[in-house]
């Protein structure tokens, strides 16, 4: 392994979803020698590239919780910082929509429990004010709850500020290297079996998301295990976002936050997601039924949504254990911490679970020594409520290349693909250079663009692997 084989890091954190990229850059403050480890050949590829994209406030976690206290943390650092590094953000605020007085009753308790998760602001609205404020909502709407700081956030460009932020400032990130093996070493440091060689770490940290069960178990730790719950959706395309202002969120059910109807950062309207327990960590795919499902419940919801133009369906994974929260501890004795249980709000609270852990580690003995300054970074910007290249004339002035459009579905320009491309975090496919500047991920899904993609992957691509 370049770079790795043998080495000792102070500390190894294992799975470069959203969670441990934001660990790895909270450890990048420290002068310590970390590394970064992932199976797959990009950060970001598990749960985190798919999901709702929801910048949650936590009005509505089980109050006293961990992840209670963590997403209403993180949504005040997540808000801070996606500011300072790029990261489109539109605060557009949720409506908790009650369709029957059962729902219409419950009200008042979920701005009670909101209250009790700190959050004053929110508002029971009559019908009349929900169809001012949503005309396009199917009728039978009968009142809401106003949650004002729900957010949409752009989740790819999360993980990757932190990964980038991370590796600008020290941290080794190890793509394609799954760790298969934890040698019982008493007293000593880890000796990691991956996929890439040996490695050691003298304390470890646990992101596996899914496969956090697994990973505990490779040092005789079993706490819980972990459901795959499935989440479906549809996204909409770009004329389907007049059509809705919030995010339209249900009243929640006993299997989580439920179907909701949401525009994103993209410019497009999300449907979904379902919530299916399942045993096969791998099935990602989408069903029919679960589609059909989700557009039967999208009727009643903003029926005019069913007559736009589906661009893309696609499912996450939501890592469930059995309790409303999440599974975080350290392991003193093992100098181990495990991250796991970060169920269906891992984005929002990402750089407030980073700081959590930073202190589990203290728990464990890893003395950090002096902080210090972070490289800065400035995230490309993929939202439409911000300036993008093709509209800035000063931008196509100093490069002709950002007025070129190559992805005519999303205006992405072959400035960006390059830059993008010569990143310090190429992709490592279109998959992530879809990611990286959403090329492909419009009305055409690459039908008409992907050739052209592919030749400038070949031409100034740098490729995944040792970082
Ligand atoms: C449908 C859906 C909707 C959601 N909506 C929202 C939302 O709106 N807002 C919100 O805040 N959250 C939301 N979430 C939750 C959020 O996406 C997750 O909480 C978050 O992405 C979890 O990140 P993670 O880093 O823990 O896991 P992951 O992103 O899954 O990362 C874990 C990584 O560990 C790697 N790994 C595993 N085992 C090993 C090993 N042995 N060696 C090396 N690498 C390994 C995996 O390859 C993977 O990349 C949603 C989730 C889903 C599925």
């Amino acid at each position: 392994m370049p770079g790795g084989a043998g080495e000792t890091y102070d500390v190894v954190v294992v799975g470069a979803g959203v969670v441990g990229c934001a660990i790895a850059r909270a450890l990048a403050r420290y002068p310590l020698r970390v590394a970064l480890v992932e199976a797959a050949d990009d950060v970001g590829e598990g749960s985190s590239k798919a999901n709702t994209a929801i910048l949650h406030t936590g009005f509505d976690a089980s109050p006293g919780t961990l992840e209670a206290g963590l997403v209403r943390a993180g949504h005040r650092l997540l808000t801070g910082y996606a500011a300072e590094a790029g990261i489109p953000v539109e605060p557009v605020g949720a409506l908790l929509v009650a369709w029957d007085e059962t729902q219409r009753a419950a009200l008042p308790g979920l701005a009670a429990k909101a209250a009790r998760n700190g959050h004053h602001a929110t508002r029971i609205i009559d019908a009349a004010e929900l169809r001012r404020r949503e005309p396009h909502l199917g009728p039978g709407a009968l009142g809401a709850l106003a949650v004002p700081g729900e957010s949409l956030v752009c989740p790819w460009s999360t993980t990757l500020a932190y990964a980038t932020q991370a590796v600008r400032s020290g941290v080794r990130l190890l793509l394609g290297c799954r760790v298969t093996g934890i040698a019982p070493r008493p007293g000593a440091p880890h000796r990691l079996t991956t996929t890439r060689g040996p490695l050691t770490a003298r304390f470890l940290v646990n992101a596996c998301g899914l496969h956090a069960d697994r990973f505990d178990a490779l040092l005789g730790v079993r706490d819980f295990a972990v459901t795959p719950r499935r989440g479906q959706l549809l996204v909409y395309d770009k004329p389907a976002r007049s059509l809705v202002r919030h995010i339209l969120l249900p009243v929640p059910g006993p299997l989580g936050k439920g179907v909701l109807v949401a525009p994103t950062v993209y410019g497009n309207v999300l449907l979904g997601p379902t919530a299916e327990d399942l045993d096969d960590r791998a099935a990602t795919g989408t069903t029919a039924d679960g589609l059909a499902g989700l557009r039967e419940r999208g009727a009643r919801i903003v029926p005019a949504l069913l007559d736009e133009e589906v661009t893309a369906a696609y499912a996450g994974l939501r890592a469930a254990t059995g309790r409303e929260d999440y599974r975080c501890a350290a392991r003193p004795d093992r100098r181990y911490v495990t991250v796991g249980g970060i169920r269906s709000t891992g984005l929002s609270a990402s750089l407030a679970l980073a700081e959590h852990v930073l202190g589990l580690l203290a728990e464990c003995g890893l003395r950090t020594g002096p902080e210090r300054p972070l490289a800065p970074v400035r995230m490309p910007n993929l939202g439409e409520a911000f300036p993008r290249p093709y509209r800035d004339a000063a931008a196509i002035a100093r490069d002709p290349a950002f007025g070129t459009v190559v992805c005519p579905c999303e205006h992405v320009t072959l400035g960006e693909v390059r830059a993008a491309l010569a990143s310090d975090l190429p992709p490592a496919g279109l998959g992530g250079l879809r990611r990286r500047t959403r090329a492909g991920a419009g009305r055409c899904q690459g039908g008409h663009c992907r050739p052209a993609l592919r030749a400038l992957s070949e031409e100034y691509g740098k490729g995944a692997g040792t970082r």
